[in-house]
């Protein structure tokens, strides 16, 4: 792409990581941040913090949320059209998350048209159902910055300390257990798997083996991500 005087100028980038829960969206997200200083919107993020706040949203969220169910479209919209707004994603955004579901996607078609912008790439991070739940009932994350752990698959480098900001104290989510994990991959299933053929049809579908190792993965995901973002 070039501006007007003939310069070359990319447009902030639009990535969507598409995957079951405990496919590594987040943990991938964080990286993708680091490396590109992109913004990452987790939709599920911004639903916690609403329950935690006790917000209309977050309380007709809770519930849903608990079961392992999908919070509405219309509140999901709602959240994520106001963080959209903010400055700060003026920079490019990774959604994790978001969309998940034919409703959600083509929302979100509609809100970045409006700016002038599309979908860079939706990345379908390619797992099997029961690793997933495995990945689910064993992660917990640091209370004070938010970066993921993982009981077997990734323990900080001195225990009982995070790697990224030294913090002690920790915490899982109360939807993390097998049950309701597996409530969560039917939803998965039957509402955000469709999507890959959306956007597959849009010429924008992305794939990786999520199944591989953290730093393998994010090895793969970085030469997608800058040659979508060249394009
Ligand atoms: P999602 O955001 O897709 O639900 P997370 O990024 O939170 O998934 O990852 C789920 C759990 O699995 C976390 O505990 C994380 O540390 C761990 N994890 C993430 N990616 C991998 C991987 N490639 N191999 C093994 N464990 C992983
Ligand atoms: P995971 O990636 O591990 O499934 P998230 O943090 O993305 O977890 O989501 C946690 C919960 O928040 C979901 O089970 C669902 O109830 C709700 N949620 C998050 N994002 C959405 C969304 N885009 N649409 C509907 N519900 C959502
Ligand atoms: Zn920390």
């Amino acid at each position: 792409m070039s501006d007007l005087a003939g310069n070359v100028t990319t447009k902030p980038a639009v990535l969507i990581l598409l995957g079951p829960p405990g496919a590594g969206k987040g943990t991938q997200a964080r990286k993708l941040e680091d490396q590109f200083g992109l913004v990452q919107l987790s939709t599920g993020d911004m639903l916690r913090e609403a329950v935690a706040n006790g917000t209309p949203a977050g309380l007709a969220a809770k519930s849903v949320m608990e079961a392992g169910g999908l919070v509405s479209d219309e509140i999901v919209l709602a959240i994520l059209r106001d963080r959209l707004s903010a400055p700060d994603t003026k920079a490019g955004v990774i959604l994790d998350g978001f969309p998940r579901t034919a409703g959600q996607a083509e929302a979100l078609d509609s809100l970045l048209a409006y700016s002038g912008q599309n979908v860079t790439a939706a990345i379908a991070m390619e797992v099997d159902d029961e690793a997933m739940i495995a990945r689910v009932a064993g992660r917990y994350t640091c209370a004070g910055c938010g970066e993921g752990y993982h009981d077997d698959f990734k323990q900080p480098a001195a225990a009982g300390a995070c790697d990224k900001c030294g913090g002690t104290e920790f915490k899982r989510r109360a939807d993390d257990n097998a049950e309701t994990a597996r409530n969560r991959l039917q939803a998965y299933h039957a509402q955000t798997a469709p999507l890959i053929a959306h956007y597959k049809a849009l010429g924008k579908l992305e794939a990786i083996d999520a199944m591989a190792s953290i730093d393998e993965v994010a090895l793969g995901l970085g030469t997608i991500v800058t040659r979508v973002s060249s394009q």
